[in-house]
């Protein structure tokens, strides 16, 4: 299938720092980055907090402007669309935070925090249309119907991320961008709404773009994964390849210290030194080479293209 969203060579960068004593700096938060969404797909966008996930996801929806590159929404392009005309890209594409207490109205009830997405786009025929829509949104993430008449205090945290999930469909996008929507939830709560999420989507043939630090999450979730390091995509693949046959050393990093359940299958933790650098002036050559265990002199020169290795399957590292 054509892809539903294709992001080509996707640049944001920050000013940062300028005064009249120093000069501005820049700040590379993505810096050309390239991946496709297949309707009805789930692929994963994983790294370390700073790593840029959070700043694709708001380059998509226009939070900020793209610095360069090209972002197509079935086969539109959607990055430089101007201010004023954004509103179906908003109805298109929705998004679930980490934190459904700060992004839910408290001083609205349930049944306006989705009544108003529904309102904004036009999408109800009438009263009774709308009263069903409300229905059918609440049963499809598994919370009772009273609740509509309830305020966001009155719920638990999972309950509140089912309410986000509610708000984000009703505006029957096409694709929906968690970001982080599950990192803040207890264990078990974060399970039921990865489940939720993961049933939503099979129903509703949705494509989702999950944001996540957390490799653990997105194990049994997702069709593929993005692994980012630094602003850059360094390895890509279907899941199946990046979890059981990573071939970047910074993926096999972070997987190491995913659990397992099996406890004779563990794998050994590979510990990284030091900290990510800074996306203000990042390393030369690969930008992985101050922290990685199979460093050798091009590396430090020389920055690895993210090549194929495999079906669909792709790679930044020299060594690959
Ligand atoms: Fe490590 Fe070099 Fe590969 Fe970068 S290119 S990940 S530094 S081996
Ligand atoms: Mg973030």
């Amino acid at each position: 299938a054509p892809a539903l969203l294709q992001v080509s060579d996707l640049t944001k960068h920050f000013r940062v720092g300028g005064s009249v004593l120093r000069k501005a700096r820049t700040l590379r938060a993505v810096d050309g980055i390239s991946f496709a969404v297949a309707p009805g797909e789930t692929l994963s966008l994983v790294g370390e907090s700073g790593c840029g996930k959070s700043t694709v996801a708001r380059s998509l929806v226009r939070l900020v402007s793209p610095t360069s590159g090209q972002v197509t929404l079935a086969g539109q392009r959607i990055d430089d669309l101007p201010a004023g005309t954004l509103r179906p890209l908003r109805r298109r594409i929705q998004m679930v935070f980490q934190d459904p207490f700060s992004s839910l109205n408290p001083r609205m009830r349930v049944r306006d925090i989705l009544a108003e997405p529904i309102r904004n786009f036009g999408l109800a025929k009438n009263r009774a249309d709308l009263d069903g829509r409300l229905a059918a949104l609440m049963e499809r993430v598994g919370l009772p119907r009273e609740a509509l008449s309830r305020f966001p205090h009155e719920f638990s945290g999972g309950q509140r991320q089912r309410i986000g999930i509610a708000r984000a469909l009703a505006a029957e996008p096409d694709l929906i961008i968690c970001d982080e929507a599950v990192s803040a939830l207890d264990v078990s709560v974060k399970a039921q709404i990865v489940n939720l999420l993961q049933n939503l989507q099979k129903e509703l043939d949705l494509a989702l773009l999950f944001i996540s630090h957390d490799l653990a999450v997105v194990e049994h979730m997702t069709h593929r994964v993005a692994v980012m390091y630094l602003g850059k995509i360094v390895e890509i693949g279907p899941r199946r390849d990046i979890f059981a046959h990573p071939q970047h050393p910074y993926t096999r990093a972070l997987l190491s210290a995913v659990p397992v359940p099996d406890p004779g299958a563990r794998r050994s933790r590979i510990v990284l030194r030091g900290d990510v650098p800074s996306p203000i002036d990042p390393p030369r050559g690969c930008r992985f080479h101050t922290r990685c265990p199979h460093v050798v002199a091009r590396c430090k020169i020389e920055e690895p293209r993210l090549d194929p290795i495999g079906r669909d399957h792709l790679t930044a590292c020299h060594l690959a």
